[in-house]
């Protein structure tokens, strides 16, 4: 890792000429805090709960939950954290919420679709967050995984603001959301687009099947496509569009995104020296250019001559 990449950890994610691109941490428990500031992590952009309670027979109190959110957030005092509600189901089943009989389980039921079959694990959920959240002065935006359309992305805004959050988004994730994002951005705050799912679904490959992992690169210009749908819904509707797929942890891709319009970028914490480097290496204008040729497949398949 360059000299470089070092200097830059305590400044904010920006391109050359100054484009901010906020530079956030993907964590799976409160301990995981430290790790994204030592790496100058501005703050979390994905927090998956569900690895939290992933062994437990029996769905977590609203007291050991709100305990484990207060852990988190008071680590990062006025930053943005974002908190993923449970994503139980497919390659991360959960006893107490996930069916043991789907022949198909990455296209039965997950996500918000278990946590809406689940009405009082999704209001405990929200609850805690919305207990943390008086207790700690983070900015705290809440999202719901596998959102699939306008109609739940409205469902759970509703929800999540009930309860005083004033951040409530939607993780796009499902081709279907891209498709509709232009309306989706008339009713979320926010929408973080996951990558590894959306091109495990846009692709139609299991993103854990080795035999099919060839499909498994966001490079794909499909994938691409899909992204920059709602990006550009995000900024006609003035809505911040993150991603925080394992795309942003590439620091050449990280540039294709913030040029097809994405705002932050959410990764693990040992990524974030050389993303950031990246990105002040180039103007906003170059990543752009970059995006365009992305977009119409140059870098895919991808050429290891080169
Ligand atoms: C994603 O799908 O890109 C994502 C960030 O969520 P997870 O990897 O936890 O499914
Ligand atoms: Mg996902």
């Amino acid at each position: 890792q360059s000299e470089r990449a070092r200097l830059l950890r305590g400044k904010p994610g920006a391109t050359k000429d100054g484009v901010p691109v906020a530079l956030l941490a993907n964590v799976g428990k409160p301990e995981d805090a430290d790790a994204a500031l030592e790496h100058g992590a501005e703050g979390v952009g994905l927090f998956r709960t569900e690895f939290m309670f992933i062994a437990s027979s029996q769905s977590p109190s609203v007291e050991d939950q709100t305990k484990a959110y207060v852990e988190l957030l008071k680590h990062f005092p006025h930053r943005k954290v974002v908190i993923r509600m449970l994503d139980a189901g497919a390659d991360k089943p959960m006893e107490f919420l996930t069916p043991d009989d789907e022949p198909n389980p990455a296209l039965g039921l997950r996500g918000l679709r278990t946590l809406r079959a689940h009405r009082q694990v999704l209001d405990d959920q929200l609850e805690a967050l919305a207990r943390a959240h008086e207790q700690t002065d983070a900015d705290l935006w809440v999202m719901a995984p596998m959102v699939a359309d306008e109609h739940e992305a409205d469902f759970f805004v509703k929800l999540g603001r009930a309860r005083g959050i004033e951040h409530v988004g939607a993780m796009a994730e499902i081709p279907s959301i891209a498709l509709m994002a232009d309306e989706v951005a008339q009713v979320a705050d926010f929408v973080s687009i996951g990558t590894n799912d959306l091109t495990q679904y846009t692709l139609a490959a299991d993103r854990t099947l080795a035999s099919v992992g060839s499909y498994q690169t966001a490079w794909h210009p499909a994938v691409l496509r899909a992204i920059k749908l709602i990006a550009d819904a995000g900024k006609k509707h003035d809505m911040p569009v993150g991603v925080c797929g394992e795309a942003a942890a590439d620091p050449s891709l990280a540039l294709v995104l913030v040029g097809l319009g994405v705002t932050s970028l959410s990764m693990a914490p040992v990524a974030l020296d050389d993303v950031r480097a990246n990105l002040a290496e180039h103007t906003f204008e170059e990543a752009q250019q970059l995006a365009s040729r992305a977009l119409a497949g140059e870098f895919y398949p991808q050429r290891t001559d080169e």
